[in-house]
């Protein structure tokens, strides 16, 4: 069984499943719990952007990431 670790907070999700406990952004792998917050985070920037384009939504929680990742916490 593989095992995938969440990119921004390093921990190990023992049962991956897709879109469940765990989500892909720009070929980084996140928790569900990272995942809400980066979706938190962009929130308030995400409101200003019309028509919502996936493209640009992958590219703004990829670059959030790696921001996050370098912090070593969310
Ligand atoms: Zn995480």
């Amino acid at each position: 069984m593989q095992t995938i670790a969440c990119d921004v907070c390093k921990k190990k999700i023992d049962e991956p499943l897709t879109g469940r406990t765990f989500f892909y952004f720009a070929e980084h792998s996140v928790c569900e719990s990272c995942k809400d917050n980066l979706e938190n985070q962009i929130k308030s920037t995400m409101r200003g952007k019309n028509p919502f384009a996936y493209e640009w939504y992958d590219k703004l929680i990829g670059d959030s990431l790696v921001k996050s990742a370098q912090r070593g916490k969310n």
